[in-house]
């Protein structure tokens, strides 16, 4: 019985002493990917090892004390995003940790690596060019008064864009004027660059795209901003264009679409027949046939419409049509009904 008392008095003192630990090391410092000296000669090795050991540590040190006591918070992230409802204290360190986690993945001593083909149309589309982003985020951080960071973030529009930040904020704050999800973050606190640069931030921020680790910002807008199913397959897109916005009118009895895009239906599927099917689609079943089918079934139906053919026909055609699209892409979704 002793035994027992004594075994639960320790098992009780542990599970205490866990939810302390955990309590206590909510957050912790992540190693820096490379070494100190890495990045020579764009970023020093002291600078490095100040940044990451004593400012980045700082921040998360004193982020667990502005939260001690606090039940969970959720990730870092999660308490951005409310960040208003907190206190100063964790808007600054927690904005601090999460800055410079994302700022240690960005750099990198490997050369050459490049914004992806996809990150790239993305850009040309947004801001021209490469340079020209380069540029905008340059000025963006010289721009910035005192302390603060330069961003090239997704919004929830899922177009890039770039701001800047004073402090610690960052655009996943509730607070900031400009939100989205940074995929590259550019610290200017002197502490990113005083020991080399002394007062020179321009010559900083020429320096630094010399050690900017694309592949890791291509990886971040591929997770904010997943590969459409048709983006290897134009002419399915196409086709799916025409389909969507002619088949779900028709659900709703609406056949004005179909009756007055049933040839460029036709255009479509020729096309698709034309083009080159993407290894991802060359393992449906059947792919030539169905796209045959889908010419035929394009062909009866633009019959149907150019003879005035009853609106139960027109309807029951394209839906026979829609079912054979389906044998090829699977189920429908939302996207490119635009
Ligand atoms: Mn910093």
């Amino acid at each position: 019985m002793q035994t027992l008392k004594i075994g639960m008095a320790f098992f009780a003192g542990m599970l205490l002493l866990t939810n302390h630990l955990v309590a206590q090391d909510k957050f912790t410092l992540p190693a820096l990917p490379y070494s100190f000296s890495a990045l020579e000669p764009y970023i020093d090795a002291q600078t490095m090892q100040i940044h990451h050991d004593k400012h980045h540590q700082a921040y998360v040190t004193n982020l667990n004390k502005a939260l001690s006591g606090k039940d969970s918070v959720g990730t870092v992230e999660e308490l951005l995003k409310t960040i208003s409802t907190y206190p100063d204290a964790v808007r600054n360190n927690a904005g601090g940790h999460y800055n410079h986690s994302l700022f240690w993945t960005i750099l990198t001593p490997t050369p050459n690596s490049q914004p992806s083909e996809r990150l790239t149309a993305a850009i040309i589309k947004q801001f021209g060019s490469v340079d020209s982003l380069k540029m905008l985020i340059n000025d963006a951080a010289s721009k910035r008064f005192g302390s603060g960071w330069a961003w090239l973030s997704v919004g929830t529009d899922k177009k890039l864009f770039v701001s800047s930040t004073p402090n610690q904020d960052n655009p996943l704050m509730d607070v900031v004027e400009q939100k989205g999800t940074p995929i590259l973050g550019i610290d200017v606190w002197e502490h990113a660059y005083y020991l080399k640069y002394q007062n020179k931030r321009g010559d900083y921020l020429s320096a630094i795209w010399k050690v900017i680790n694309w592949n890791e910002i291509n990886q971040r807008y591929d997770k904010l901003v997943p590969k459409g199913k048709f983006d290897d397959w134009p002419a399915i897109k196409d086709f799916h264009k025409v389909m969507s916005q002619t088949f779900h009118p028709s659900e709703e009895g609406n056949l004005a679409p179909i009756k007055s895009r049933s040839k460029e239906m036709i255009e479509k599927a020729e096309a698709l027949k034309k083009s080159t099917i993407p290894t991802s689609f060359k393992k449906v079943q059947d792919i030539s046939k169905t796209i045959d089918e889908l010419i035929a079934g394009s062909k009866k139906l633009d019959k149907l419409v150019k003879a005035k053919a009853s609106d139960k026909k027109i309807t029951d055609s394209l839906t026979a049509l829609h079912d054979v699209f389906h044998k090829i892409v699977g189920l429908c979704s939302d996207e490119d009904k635009e």
